[in-house]
């Protein structure tokens, strides 16, 4: 494994960090639903141009704290965030912030592919036109076409651009959405179990892209499969009760981890 993923633990603080700049710089992250504490001082910094994958059991804050990266806890009333997390050095929980604007910056793959219920086209020309993106028509339709060959699916669906997105099958469906999170040149892209809705090929095709994908982004995923984590990440976060219990190279994680609890749970012991 390329040591340039080496993460570097600091001992004296539960801040984990890798040794390459971070592009999502999260400190002291406390998140809340009413009384539920469910994000116990968090800290990490994840390096930009490779995928992290986030592991751990149900319900131990795996897509908490992946929402409250680009602020969708916002839409649930009882989600209270505490802490500070920087993107590229700014505070995206700042007031005077454009939630919409972060939004872009900061795409996400949901669980269930949802494309819009609009033509394929359009399902990856509004987020360019609301953002201002493109000039003009043709400049609209080059962003459209290299983002759907972006996210390998340019090929399966040119010749009916027109037609609805949500007749695409579940794997084409969510590389459509996918096209539609890159189309705005994001600067990450978090994807919450983006595979847990398809079948074992199109899982393939997904994995394949988020490995092409990585050259130009920061990538979170959250997982519930080790072995996809194993295929896929670069870096492996493991969640244990809302806390972060350790961050590293994935290879490491999977081989040599430093904390017990990680060690039990790639291990089957519990999860
Ligand atoms: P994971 O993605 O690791 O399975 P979650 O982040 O979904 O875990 O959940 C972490 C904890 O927060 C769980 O105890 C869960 O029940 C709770 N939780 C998640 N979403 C909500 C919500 N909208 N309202 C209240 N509690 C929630
Ligand atoms: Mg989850």
């Amino acid at each position: 494994m390329d040591k340039k993923f080496q993460a570097v633990v600091t001992p004296a603080s539960p801040r984990i960090m890798t040794e390459r700049p971070p592009r999502i710089d999260a400190k002291n992250v406390n998140i809340h639903y009413g009384e539920k504490h469910a994000i116990k001082d968090l800290s990490i910094s994840i390096p930009d141009r490779a995928v992290s994958a986030f592991i751990g059991p149900s319900g131990c804050g795996k897509s908490t704290f992946l929402r409250s990266i680009n602020r969708m806890n916002d839409t649930i009333p009882a989600c209270r965030v505490q802490g500070d997390i920087r993107i590229d050095g700014s505070d995206i929980y700042d007031p005077s912030l454009d939630v919409v604007q972060l939004r872009a910056r900061v795409g996400m793959v949901f669980q269930k592919p949802n494309p819009f219920p609009k033509s394929i086209f359009e399902n990856v020309a509004y987020g360019p036109r609301i953002h201002g993106l493109a000039e003009d028509k043709a400049e609209l339709e080059d962003i459209v076409v290299k983002s759907l060959k972006k996210a390998g699916l340019f090929e399966e669906v040119k010749d009916r651009l027109n037609h609805p997105g949500t007749g695409l099958s579940g794997g084409q469906q969510q590389r459509l959405c996918i096209a539609r999170a890159i189309a705005v040149s994001p600067d990450v892209i978090l994807m919450d179990e983006p595979c847990s809705a398809l079948d074992p090929i199109a899982t393939a095709k997904i994995e394949e892209l988020i490995d092409e994908l990585r050259q130009n982004f920061c990538i979170v995923i959250v997982t519930h499969s080790m072995q996809q984590a194993a295929r896929v990440s670069q870096l492996t976060a493991f969640f244990h009760l809302g806390t972060l219990v350790e961050y590293g190279d994935t290879d490491e994680i999977f081989t040599a981890p430093q904390e017990k609890r990680t060690q039990d749970y790639i291990t089957g012991r519990f999860g």
